[in-house]
């Protein structure tokens, strides 16, 4: 398909599939539910960025990711609102909890994370909390007992509510590494394995990171199933 591949030698996408599902172009062609589209609208977007397009549709077939692409490429919404599909598809009981588990390096970003789960999913009522060191723990553990779809969090807080038995992965289907190469900058591999080894292997895993070091190839094909890499860019390798 010519416009396909148009599109993809403009963007700099690479795949490491051949077979691989067009990139969504436009956001009518996502096939999301009219309160997404809405937000997106609401939000002055007019067409997913070449991470989104491209992630979008293998999200959507449930396909383990790894996708690498600079700061600013538009990544949070490139597995968020597949998140809330899955969460549509799969909706579980949030009080037996969350269906839906983002790792993010920082408190800074995991709470910029949430925010955007909060503007684009409140109109489809997903719910979602942020736990993050440097706060008290109480309202953290309220908050998730109270139920929610969707835990963003860092490796060491979540790892330390989960020694304290506050919160099962039982449900969680859809795990999110956000910036893997900087959580493993900042040490934190230890607590990702060991939140991952509470989580059902019956899962999809989609890992975004800016770069493709070493280090992350060794903990994507560790925890990732059979995925399928979208690079933009020159973005490594
Ligand atoms: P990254 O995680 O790749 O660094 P972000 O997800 O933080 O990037 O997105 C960067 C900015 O782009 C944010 O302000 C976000 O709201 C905006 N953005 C996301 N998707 C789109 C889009 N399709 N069109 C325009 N802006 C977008
Ligand atoms: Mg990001």
């Amino acid at each position: 398909n010519l416009s396909v591949d148009a599109y993809r030698r403009q963007h700099e996408i690479t795949i490491s599939e051949k077979n691989a599902p067009p990139p969504f172009m436009s956001f009518p062609s996502t096939g999301f539910p009219a309160e997404i589209l809405r937000e997106v609208q609401k939000a002055g977007f007019t067409a997913p960025t070449p991470i989104q397009a491209q992630s979008w549709p293998l999200a959507m077939r449930n396909r383990d990711i790894v996708a690498i692409a600079k700061t600013g490429s538009g990544k949070t919404l490139g597995y968020i609102l597949p998140g809330f599909m899955h969460i549509k598809r799969f909706s579980n009981n949030p009080q037996k909890g969350p269906t839906v588990l983002i790792l993010s390096p920082t408190r800074e970003l995991a709470t910029q994370i949430q925010d955007e789960a909060e503007k684009f999913g409140n109109s489809s009522r997903i719910l979602s909390t942020c736990l993050y060191g440097g706060a008290p723990k109480g309202p953290q553990i309220r908050d998730i007992q109270n139920g929610v779809d969707i835990v963003v969090a860092t490796p060491g807080r979540l790892n330390d509510i989960l020694e304290m038995g506050k919160i099962s992965f039982c449900q969680v289907s859809y795990l999110v590494l956000d910036e893997a190469d900087r959580m493993l900058d900042m040490g934190f591999e230890p607590q990702i394995r060991k939140i991952v080894k509470e989580i059902p292997a019956r899962r999809q895993t989609l890992m975004f990171t800016a770069t493709w070091p070493k280090e992350v190839r060794k903990i994507a094909s560790d925890l990732l199933s059979n995925p399928v890499q979208v690079n933009i860019g020159n973005s490594d390798e």
